[in-house]
């Protein structure tokens, strides 16, 4: 009658059993027998088996391995609900803090009576069942896999900690001043702290995209910190125009996660230096996918002259960039921070706008990292070919604006 994982687990079970150990931690030691059960159940099988075969072995108490932990679960789940009550989530997680010596107590234990293979965790069990009791209280679905609130219980003081997942919001933003950049920008001088050079601001710049947003964001969620993860950035003096770069803005600790993003849109919206639309949550996956992307790019370029020029000659070069092919050596503005290297940059079409005596408007599309105020110049020969020898005459690129960014967002 007696099931065969029972029987397997016996003669184990009974060395084991003499140690005085609960009915959880007998369980706990065949938790890869006999599965579907709780460890508890399980225990109480192998207990009541052994007595049938006339070895009858009572549990000690406190238990030699966990002393009696388990009686203090309603207490641990208590703590937890309480604590999980003060955030907003849709779901949690519980983790456990074991005092180390009993962990110690049980690998001792697994080693000599040969269960190491067939053993749980007591962490493992001891997470399930808080959670089992807090659950109901909680009323919030239990998420291993990316819970947006772990609730950390320290077994010895019944303490708990919450840590909460960072929230991640998606969209587009327009920098409309090429006063301000595109992330926080801590003084060079203080790092942070505030001196004379930044009239104790702490920063370069008195704003920048990021805390357009981050700061009203911060205040709606009740979190600690505000990060900015932008698909790339533009130059501080260059406008970001059209439908805007994608980023990804992550707000760490936040106490209330589902915050209303058309209030945040309006709220950061309410710059004049930056606009922001498309707000909408994303998973924390996103970030590599955003980070990772090399969008093409379309841009605005106002260029002066060293020389006078028409019109018609401006188009006829414009038009001859069309899938060519740059040489392009780092260039000097750079060289100081990027490795010097020659990169093969893709330029797919270049038009001609508002061109005056000393002056045009270049429009064009070109591959993601390229050089565009060297490509219009030649950076003195270390872009080739390039705009400046195409025309005869030395061009230089007196404002970059972006105009358009390819870029499609998808679940993968
Ligand atoms: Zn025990
Ligand atoms: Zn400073």
């Amino acid at each position: 009658m007696t099931e065969e994982w029972v029987q397997e687990c016996l003669e184990k079970a009974g060395a084991y059993a003499a140690t005085g150990v609960c009915d959880h931690c007998l369980g706990r030691a065949f938790a890869k027998k006999g599965t579907g059960l709780t460890d508890l159940k399980r225990g109480q099988i192998l207990r009541a088996a052994m007595k049938e075969q006339g070895t009858d072995l009572a549990p000690q108490s406190p238990c030699p391995l966990c002393e009696d932990i388990f009686d203090l679960v309603p207490r641990f789940a208590q703590a937890v609900a309480a604590k999980v009550d003060t955030v907003e989530s849709d779901n949690f997680l519980v983790g456990c803090r074991i005092d180390p010596e009993t962990l110690k107590r049980e690998k001792a234990y697994w080693e000599q009576y040969g269960l190491t293979d067939t053993a749980e965790p007591l962490k493992t069990e001891l997470n399930r069942e808080v959670g089992k009791v807090a659950l109901p209280t909680i009323n919030r679905a239990v998420e291993f896999v990316e819970p947006q609130v772990v609730a950390c219980v320290d077994t010895r003081f019944a303490d708990v900690t919450l840590d909460l997942a960072p929230v991640f919001i998606a969209g587009r933003y327009n920098k409309l001043s090429r006063e301000i950049p595109q992330t926080m920008w801590p003084c060079r001088v203080c790092h942070g702290k505030g001196c004379p050079r930044c009239h104790g601001t702490g920063k370069m710049y008195l704003t920048s995209v990021q805390e357009i947003i981050g700061e009203p964001a911060l205040e709606m969620t009740k979190g600690k910190e505000h990060f900015f993860h932008g698909m790339g950035r533009e130059d501080i003096d260059a406008c970001m125009l059209g439908s805007g770069r994608p980023f990804i803005l992550e707000i760490s600790n936040p106490q209330v996660r589902r915050i209303d993003l058309d209030e945040l849109e309006k709220q950061a919206n309410d710059s004049v230096l930056a606009q922001f639309h498309g707000l909408h949550f994303v998973p924390h996956r996103m970030v590599a996918i955003y980070k990772g992307s090399d969008p093409d790019k379309t841009y605005r370029a106002r260029v002066s002259t060293d020389d006078k020029v028409n019109k018609e000659r401006v188009d006829e070069v414009a038009l001859s960039f069309k899938n060519v092919h740059l040489a392009q050596r780092t260039p000097q503005r750079v060289a100081h921070r990027r490795a010097d290297l020659v990169r093969d940059r893709m330029i797919y079409w270049v038009k001609a706008e508002n061109v005056e005596e000393e002056s045009f408007d270049l429009v064009m599309k070109t591959q993601s990292g390229t050089y565009v105020k060297e490509f219009v110049s030649g950076d003195e020969g270390r872009t080739t070919p390039n705009f400046s020898a195409a025309l005869g005459i030395q061009c230089t690129v007196e404002a970059l604006d972006v105009l358009e960014i390819d870029f499609q967002e998808t679940e993968d």
